[in-house]
């Protein structure tokens, strides 16, 4: 989810920047390297579900707490449009669950759900096809595993994506909050465990993957200056949801409840949080963290921190420059030119970083090859990379664009090696 959510982040900013028509346009040059322009999808070779054998393995299968029990019943449990099954919903913490509890999950429901697992939208799982008189040994292995709270989609069901736990760009926590304020609710406020009419979501930075635009009540990461200190913060946005029918709205300013009260209502009620005056010692301290809040740019999820960036990326483009090989080999054309063009963008990209050049966007490395190796003469093969690399939009993916592209980004590479030796040999006899 994350990457995707990311992607359509990006576009939400493009869009923002460049406005939809010329959005529009650019989507338009691309469609000529498409292989397909519409794909049908023959839904009846799709598998059936396998369903289970319903043989319960021996031993104590009851709920420890039969009270929570007929809760969990009520908020996770829904008829299946099949006849005589039951769905089964489950409440995944921010969405993290370890391999080895997924396998002693699955292990121990193998013999009561069908094989067709899903993740559902806010990070919880989906378990079908199971037979109602199976519900209490489903309930009692969920419990074993701490995954049997109720309140699947409720206001308890918080949705966060991984903030500045693995995401570089995570302002604040997003994780670390989201666990405190499900907690609130769960202990302090069960009665919104039934509540699936507001939602709340939660992204560490304003890139969305939290769904946070999308949510009745949602939070952004921040931080703010005070007392000439750095506060994590969060921006709240009211008022989002999905409204039927394909239609949604961006929170901004709970959809119709937020609408009747206007945004000023929500502006001076929340206002008072705001006050800077009453900070404490631990409002400079981030949820879930023991350090006081700094804003720094975090490693991500790759911890590489001590890699040589240029010959990592140079290996890079080798490793999609042999992807591209194996789709041509299998006469998948436009996937091959796909990777040779990722070979020269990451190729460009190892070339520059080597000058110090900064790069951003793929079409800004494109220009600035074009400046600091093209326009130098260090680069000789053509009077500018971006438009031989950009042939990928002006051609349909046949066999013999595709293999003389894939040719250009092998030779492209070969001279970004030596060229890269060079230097290097160069600097360590200085
Ligand atoms: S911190 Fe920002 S970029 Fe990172 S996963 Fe969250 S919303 Fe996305």
């Amino acid at each position: 989810m994350e990457k995707e959510t990311a992607v359509t982040a990006r576009i939400k900013f493009l869009i923002q920047k460049i406005g939809i028509d010329a959005f529009n346009e650019l989507v338009a040059e691309e469609q000529k390297a498409l292989t397909y322009h519409r794909y049908k999808i023959d839904t009846s070779k799709f598998d059936e579900p396998v369903l289970a054998s319903g043989q319960l393995p021996a031993g104590k299968n009851e709920a420890v707490n039969p009270y929570k029990f007929e809760l969990w019943k009520t908020t996770n449990v829904q008829a299946q449009k099949q006849e005589g099954y039951v769905v089964v919903y489950v409440r995944v913490p921010n969405g993290n669950i370890g391999s080895f509890t997924s396998r002693s999950l699955i292990e121990k429901l193998r013999p009561v759900i069908g094989d067709d697992v899903r993740i559902t939208i806010n990070q919880g799982l989906q378990f079908r096809f199971i037979k109602p008189e199976h519900l209490e040994y489903i309930y009692s292995v969920l419990e074993t595993e701490n995954l049997a709270a109720a309140g699947f989609g409720s206001v308890a069901d918080i949705t966060a994506c991984p903030g500045t736990d693995t995401c570089n760009l995570g302002i604040s926590s997003s994780t670390g909050i989201s666990t405190v304020l499900s907690e609130v609710i769960d202990e302090e406020y069960p009665e919104f465990l039934y509540n699936k009419d507001i939602s709340i979501k939660i992204s560490g930075c304003m890139n969305s993957c939290g769904q946070h635009g999308m949510a009745s009540i949602g939070f952004h990461g921040s931080s703010l200056k005070a007392k000439g200190q750095v506060v994590p913060a969060l921006q709240v946005l009211i008022g989002g949801g999905v409204l039927g029918s394909g239609e949604g709205q961006i929170s901004d300013v709970y959809t119709k409840y937020a609408v009747r009260q206007g945004n000023k209502y929500f502006y001076e009620l929340l206002k008072p949080f705001a006050d800077q005056t009453t900070l404490t010692n631990e409002d400079f301290i981030d949820w879930g963290q023991e350090e006081k809040f700094a804003t720094a740019i975090g490693v991500g999820e790759c911890a590489g921190v001590m890699i040589d960036l240029v010959a990592t990326l140079i290996l890079e483009a080798e490793e999609k420059l042999d992807y591209s090989k194996e789709c041509l080999d299998n006469k998948a054309w436009a996937d091959g030119i796909y990777h040779a063009y990722s070979a020269f963008v990451h190729t460009a990209k190892a070339l520059l970083l080597q000058q110090g050049v900064q790069c951003n966007t793929q079409h800004g490395i494109l220009n600035d090859f074009d400046k600091h190796f093209t326009a130098k003469g260090l680069f000789t093969e053509t009077n500018s990379f971006k438009e031989l690399v950009l042939e990928i939009n002006k051609n349909e993916p046949t066999e013999e664009f595709a293999l003389s592209y894939f040719q250009r980004a092998k030779s492209f590479a070969a001279f970004a090696k030596q060229h890269r030796e060079q230097v290097v040999l160069a600097e360590n006899v200085a």
